[in-house]
């Protein structure tokens, strides 16, 4: 049984990964500051012995008494529109909070794990992306905020590992997608839907030939334990093969709701990734790779959608 502090346990992904642990029979001790993440996401695992809440910025440095055998540091805004409300907070996360999260793994000789991220590639000029491109990103644009903390965080991460030997792992994790995603976080997915089953227009940047591809938010859990498990310090992608134009997402998504629904189209976004899918050799060579289809995740979220849109009008 080990001890696993999660940053951003709160959060999307990191209540998700909270659930993982736990159901392996760890400790957990997720750390949130609430800024973006809701403490109803872990509401089910309160009372739980092996489970304890911290609201904190990881700015200000975690301290915690008894062991810790892992630090995974998934706190940050991660929607465009959240890192572009809260720019400076972004920042700080990934510069400062990874500081002290790798100097809580550094104090107890606990494996680090970084949330990175596919925008280190920026708007990409390879494709599909592998580890080993440097990337394409606009320091000074709005988006570098998010994409140049996450960069920063690795060159941190891989710095701790040089110069004080801890075990570190760096996952860049592409689009994931399903339950407990907020309704309104203005990332494509969500905001369809949340369009889609109130009978809005579906909103589409551009001419929405960009292109994502989106994986279950199950299968990423099961990557990055692969990844903290099995892999060594090199960064590794953990995605969904599978591209399709955000433009094709917006049908899909009517179809799985059924939504009369129209779409419209709006501005694009500054510095608009064109092209994004995982190159996952990598992965795939640690033994892992994405098991659930679009449809069958569309669906399990549409469920997720309803019933949280049903509870925002009770
Ligand atoms: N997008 C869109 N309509 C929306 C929200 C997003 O067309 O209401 C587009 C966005 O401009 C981008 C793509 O969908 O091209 C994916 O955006 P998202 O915010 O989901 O994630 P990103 O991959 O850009 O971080």
């Amino acid at each position: 049984m080990a001890r696993v502090v999660i940053t951003g346990g709160a959060g999307f992904i990191g209540s998700h990964l909270v659930e993982a642990f736990l159901a392996r029979g760890d400790r957990v001790v997720a750390v949130d500051n609430l800024l973006t993440g809701s403490r109803q996401n872990v509401a089910r695992h309160e009372g739980s012995p092996n489970f304890e809440f911290v609201q904190r910025d990881v700015c200000q440095g975690i301290f915690l008494s008894g062991p810790v055998d892992a630090v995974l540091h998934f706190a940050s805004p991660a929607s465009p529109r959240d890192y572009l409300e809260h720019p400076i907070p972004t920042l700080k996360v990934g510069a400062l909070g990874t500081h002290a999260a790798l100097g809580l793994a550094r104090a107890k000789g606990a494996k680090f794990l970084i949330a990175s991220t596919s925008e280190v590639y920026g708007d990409p000029e390879v494709h599909p992306q592998s580890e080993t491109y440097w990337g394409h990103v606009n320091p000074v644009g709005p988006r570098g905020v998010y994409d140049e903390a996450k960069r920063y965080a690795e060159a941190m991460t891989m710095a701790y590992h040089r110069v004080h030997g801890i075990e570190t792992r760096i996952v860049r994790i592409f689009n994931t997608y399903g339950p407990r995603m907020r309704l309104r976080d203005g990332r494509a997915l969500p905001e369809f839907l949340s369009q889609a089953l109130t009978g809005l227009p579906i909103t589409v940047h551009g001419d929405g030939s960009q292109t994502r591809s989106f994986c279950y938010v199950e299968d990423t859990v099961a990557g990055i334990l692969t990844v903290l498990d099995k892999a060594g310090p090199d960064p590794v992608n953990v995605g969904a093969p599978g591209e399709i134009t955000i433009l094709e997402l917006a049908k899909k998504v009517i179809a799985a709701t059924g939504s009369r629904s129209t779409i419209t189209h709006v501005p694009a976004m500054v510095d608009d990734p064109r092209r994004r899918e995982p190159d996952l050799t990598r992965a795939r060579a640690l033994g892992w790779g994405p098991r659930t289809p679009l449809a069958a995740g569309l669906e399990r979220t549409v469920a997720y959608f309803r019933e949280a849109l049903a509870a925002e009008r009770r």
